[in-house]
């Protein structure tokens, strides 16, 4: 923050959309991305006497976010009315929840200044999305209706965050924890990821809070940031300035990077929070909540354990790998197959953007050529320049390392005499490189190393051709 005599507190309220089949009340679709008001139904249409069914699938999806993050599980819950009228919402109401969300009380770890930092969840509960309103050029506005009760979860953080970094780190590690889980597929440009952000500033060691403002809706990271540090800005000035900050609700103008008022904050009462009389209180038992945890694969934090301590990454390149989920899952298929774990995390490394590039489909398809790969390195029958220029074979074609070991000739060649002859070769045919190094230019030997190489097609044990060179310079003399 500018100034050092405040301190910022932020909440995040997340939007998640849920990855179902169909609407949380109803059977249409639940798809991104189709023709206008063509998944609608006199249920999400909000058509008088239209009844809502609960998706069992959105509440096992609520429950399973619930434990990647943590929470406690409520055995009962039940769904609130939230009553307002916006264009997008045609019943005059959204049903959520009240007093009895799914999910309590859990927590996410991100990294503030290299430091560990434990940003609590007060709860996760789940409700219906509303449709979109859409500003066309003509200045009208149209409604589609698709998103009207697709399924959601909000997830509301303890007030814990400090900075926009922060902000940006813990949105960053939730997008993941729920990709990883399979709970949303999160496009934040797409709408299924959204962010609300509460924030106040208050004096350096005050325990009192300050008045708070929300804004709305944002759909990008880095808008979070800079919504959030114009905002910490705009009430700091207001504050030296002797004057009171607004309960308000504002909304991030990205093009001027400023926040704009939208409205005076409503309180929770001017909602009419009622018991909804269409969905009765459901349970989630014991069982339900055993099968789900079974079912979400190693998260982020568990993730890094492993890569750092029993693969041996360092740390910033474990965070890279475990960045990009489907990569992240293809070092597991291939964990499965190679006895050589440590040489495909290098790998994957070495040429990351290359497998950021690729699907989901061809991760799979590609374990099995990779754990070969691995496997002829770690046993010593190719080199690691054979290995990485093999790799880059097999990144972009159909081919398998072992056929293209074999066809031209790239197995690792251990032959001592053959080896010696390529030694002999190589001083022979450069007795400059070799009168450097008997003179001390220690990097000649390097140089000596590439031509033997060369010679061998890139396939001559490095480990022999060492000794052999040593041994060979140490008879040689300047001629
Ligand atoms: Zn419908």
């Amino acid at each position: 923050m500018s100034e050092d005599l405040y301190e910022a507190v932020i909440g995040l309220e997340v939007h998640i959309e849920l990855k179902t089949e169909s609407k949380i009340f109803c059977s249409c679709k639940n798809e991104y991305g189709a023709l206008p008001n063509t998944h609608c139904c006199p249920v999400c249409m909000g058509f008088p006497g239209a009844l809502p069914t609960l998706n069992r699938q959105a509440v096992l999806l609520a429950v399973k976010a619930g434990k990647a993050l943590g929470c406690g599980i409520s055995s009962v819950s039940s769904c609130n009315r939230k009553n307002y009228f916006y264009p997008d919402l045609p019943k005059g109401y959204q049903i959520s929840q009240g007093d009895s969300p799914v999910c309590t009380g859990g927590y996410l770890t991100i990294y503030a200044d290299s430091v560990k930092k434990k940003i609590g969840i007060t709860r996760i509960h789940i409700e219906e999305d509303a449709g979109k309103l859409i500003h066309d050029r003509s200045s009208s506005t149209l409604i589609d209706f698709n998103r009207a009760g697709v399924p959601l979860i909000e997830i509301v953080s303890e007030p814990d965050i400090r900075s926009a970094a922060e902000a940006a780190a813990y949105l960053k590690k939730l997008r993941l924890i729920m990709l990883y889980a399979g709970i949303s597929d999160c496009k934040m440009n797409e709408g299924s990821m959204r962010c609300d952000v509460n924030i106040s500033v208050r004096k350096k060691g005050s325990t009192e809070l300050g008045v708070r403002t929300e804004i709305k809706n944002i759909n990008s990271f880095s808008f979070v940031e800079k919504a959030i540090d114009a905002e910490l800005a705009r009430q700091i000035k207001f504050l030296k300035a002797g004057e009171n900050i607004r309960h308000q609700t504002l909304r991030f103008d990205p093009e001027t990077g400023s926040v704009v008022t939208m409205r005076e904050k409503e309180s929770e009462n001017d909602y009419r929070f009622f018991p909804e009389p269409d969905i009765l209180p459901f349970f989630i038992t014991t069982d339900d909540i055993k099968k789900i945890s079974e079912d979400i694969p190693a998260l982020p934090d568990e993730r890094e354990m492993i890569y750092t301590e029993s693969y041996g990454l360092p740390h910033k390149d474990a965070l890279t790998i475990i960045s990009e989920p489907k990569v992240s899952m293809l070092l597991d298929d291939i964990s499965r197959r190679t006895r050589y774990i440590k040489n495909t995390a290098n790998f994957i490394i070495s040429e990351f953007p290359a497998f950021c590039e690729k699907t989901q489909k061809d991760s799979a398809e590609l374990a099995p050529r990779l754990a070969e790969l691995c496997d002829l390195l770690g046993d010593g029958e190719i080199n690691s320049s054979v290995a990485k220029k093999t790799l880059r074979v097999i990144l972009s074609s159909e081919e398998t390392p072992l056929h293209y070991i074999e066809e031209n000739g790239l197995r690792m060649i251990r032959d001592e005499k053959l080896l010696k002859a390529t030694v002999k070769k190589t001083i022979d045919e450069n007795p400059g490189m070799a009168s450097d190094y008997l003179n001390g230019k220690k990097a000649a030997f390097k140089s000596m190393m590439g031509v033997c190489m060369k010679l061998t097609n890139g396939s001559g044990d490095p480990v022999i051709l060492t000794k052999l060179l040593n041994e060979a310079l140490k008879n040689h003399h300047i001629n």
